[in-house]
């Protein structure tokens, strides 16, 4: 097997706070690198591809086998600008439950995780193949022209997935308000929010 290293921004053990896995208790690893340029991210910091600690997949295991977590979720940046094949057998291969959290921007890894979280971002448009592959859809809404778009890419999923619509963390009040609405008029949605920025958790 190579000894493909990853860019680890960070990682910690923590709950899950968005999405169909909200409250579950998640080993999270941030890799480094993402050129989608949303304008509202969160996550700026992890954008640059280079200068952060490189780890083996064996190296990544070993700190996640050194907490109790059963569920690891890989997450940006973008994830899927690395070969993430070898990660997620390694990790799988351990016992783990792999949950991939990615814009789509880049080929889905050849080994499948478990779960693929997919939240396409108007910034650059998906890998076709994500809307037959995830597993959940969640859009990110930050302006009343989002929830529009928001349905287009819903439509082009399977409809059997859960699909939720996530107020910007920086405009929560305004988005939260259009997407209640949205809702409740569209019921194929369900709410998420990003519940570990309230509890304070990372
Ligand atoms: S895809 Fe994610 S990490 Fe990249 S810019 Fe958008 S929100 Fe930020």
């Amino acid at each position: 097997m190579s000894e493909m290293r990853y860019p680890l921004v960070e990682s910690f053990y923590t709950l899950q706070g968005e999405g169909f896995w909200a409250g579950q208790p998640a080993y999270f690893l941030r890799l480094g690198g993402c050129d989608v340029g949303c304008s509202w991210c969160d996550t700026q910091h992890s954008w640059p591809l280079q200068g952060w600690p490189l780890y083996t997949a064996q190296e990544l295991l070993s700190c996640v086998a050194a907490t109790p977590a059963r569920h690891v979720v890989i997450t940006g940046g973008e994830p899927t600008l690395h070969p993430l094949g070898e990660l997620i057998q390694t990790l799988q291969a351990a016992g783990y439950f792999v949950q991939l959290e990615t814009s789509g921007a880049y080929p889905l890894p050849e080994l499948c995780p478990d779960w693929v979280t997919f939240s396409p971002k108007r910034f650059k448009p998906p890998e076709p193949l994500y809307y037959e592959r995830a597993n959940e859809l969640k859009v990110v809404i930050h302006a009343p022209s989002d929830l529009k778009w928001a349905e287009e890419q819903r439509k082009r999923c399977r409809p059997s997935i859960p699909a939720f619509l996530q107020p910007d963390f920086y405009r929560q009040d305004q988005a939260l308000e259009w997407i209640l609405e949205h809702i409740k008029a569209h019921p194929w949605w369900r709410l998420s929010l990003q519940w570990h920025r309230y509890l304070n958790l990372p």
